[in-house]
C-alpha cells in the first residue's frame, strides 16, 4: 500500500538518509527505531512531503541546499513530487516530533484545526472518537494547549492528526519525554486506533521497548541507513537489536 525505495536526503553534503527503503501494508503498524540523529525525523518529513517545504524555504532564504532522491509509491502512484498538502488530502498525515501544539489555542480549538480536511459529519464523529479514546482530553477542552501536561499534549497531537482523517498516520517519536505509565497508555491507544479505525501507522522511536509490542514489522536506522529490518519476533530475537534498542542484553 505504501512503499518507499532508495530514499536519500542530503543537507548540503551531509547525508541524513542513506538509501532507505521501507514498506507499510494496509492496517499494519511499522516501527522505525534509531538513536538521536539517526534520521527518524528526516524520514518522516520525506514520507509526508514536508521536506519539500523545508527545501523550498531554505532555497528562498538562500540557506542550505537540500537534495532529495528516491521513490515513494502510495496506492500504486508515485507521490515523490506531491506537495505535503496533497499527500495529506490523500490520507498521509504527520503527527510531528515534539507535538507542535498551538499553545495559545484551547484543546478543542487544536482539535478543530486538525479537521480542515474533514466534512462536518466526519469532524463530529472523529471528535467523539478522540474524546472516547483519550477521556483525559474531555476534562480540559477549554484549557490552552500550552498549559497542559506533556502526556496530554501528545494525546492532543494524536487526536488532532486523527481529525485529519488519516489512512497512513506518521507518528514521529510520540513517546518522547513521557513517563513509562503514559508511554504504555499511548502505545496501547495507538494499537487500538489502528484496530478500531483501520489505518496504517508508521511510528518512530528512539527506544523500541514500549512500541515493539504493538508493531507488525520494524526497521532499525543507524546514521541514516536502515541496517536491520524484520518482524516483531525477528527484532526481538536479534541480540544486537536487543542490547542497543531494548535496554537489555
Ligand atoms: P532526533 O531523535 O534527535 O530527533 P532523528 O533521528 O530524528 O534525531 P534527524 O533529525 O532526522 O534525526 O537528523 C538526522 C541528521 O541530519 C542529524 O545529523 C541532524 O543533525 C541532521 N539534520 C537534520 N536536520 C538538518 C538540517 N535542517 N540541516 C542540517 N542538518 C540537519
Amino acid at each position: 500500500m505504501f512503499e518507499a525505495a532508495g530514499l536519500m536526503v542530503f543537507y548540503e553534503n551531509m547525508l541524513a538518509l542513506n538509501n532507505v527503503s521501507l514498506q507499510c501494508g494496509e492496517n499494519k503498524i511499522v516501527g522505525v527505531f534509531g538513536a538521536n540523529s539517526a534520521g527518524k525525523s528526516t524520514l518522516m518529513y520525506t514520507l509526508s512531503g514536508i521536506i519539500l517545504d523545508i527545501r523550498k524555504k531554505e532555497e528562498m532564504a538562500g540557506g542550505e541546499r537540500i537534495t532529495i532522491r528516491g521513490k515513494i509509491v502510495y496506492k500504486g502512484k508515485d507521490i515523490m513530487s506531491d506537495k505535503p498538502s496533497l499527500r495529506a488530502r490523500s490520507g498521509i498525515v504527520l503527527c510531528p516530533e515534539r507535538r507542535r501544539i498551538f499553545p495559545e489555542s484551547t484543546v478543542l480549538e487544536n482539535l478543530r484545526i486538525g479537521s480542515y480536511l474533514a466534512t462536518t459529519a466526519q469532524a463530529a464523529e472523529t471528535l467523539d472518537y478522540v474524546l472516547t479514546t483519550f477521556p483525559a482530553l474531555k476534562r480540559i477542552l477549554k484549557r490552552l494547549g500550552g498549559f497542559i501536561s506533556g502526556g496530554e499534549q501528545q494525546m492532543l497531537a494524536i487526536g488532532r492528526a486523527l481529525m485529519a482523517q488519516p489512512k497512513l498516520l506518521l507518528l514521529d517519536e510520540p513517546l518522547l519525554g513521557l513517563s513509562p505509565a503514559i508511554q504504555y497508555l499511548l502505545a496501547k491507544a495507538i494499537r487500538e486506533i489502528r484496530d478500531q479505525r483501520g489505518m496504517s501507522i508508521i511510528v518512530s522511536e528512539q527506544y523500541a521497548r514500549p512500541i515493539i509490542p504493538i508493531i507488525d514489522y520494524g526497521y532499525i536506522l543507524e546514521n541514516g541507513a536502515a541496517v536491520v529490518e524484520g518482524s516483531k519476533q525477528e527484532l526481538l530475537d536479534n541480540p544486537d537489536v536487543k542490547s542497543a534498542y531494548f535496554g537489555t542484553s
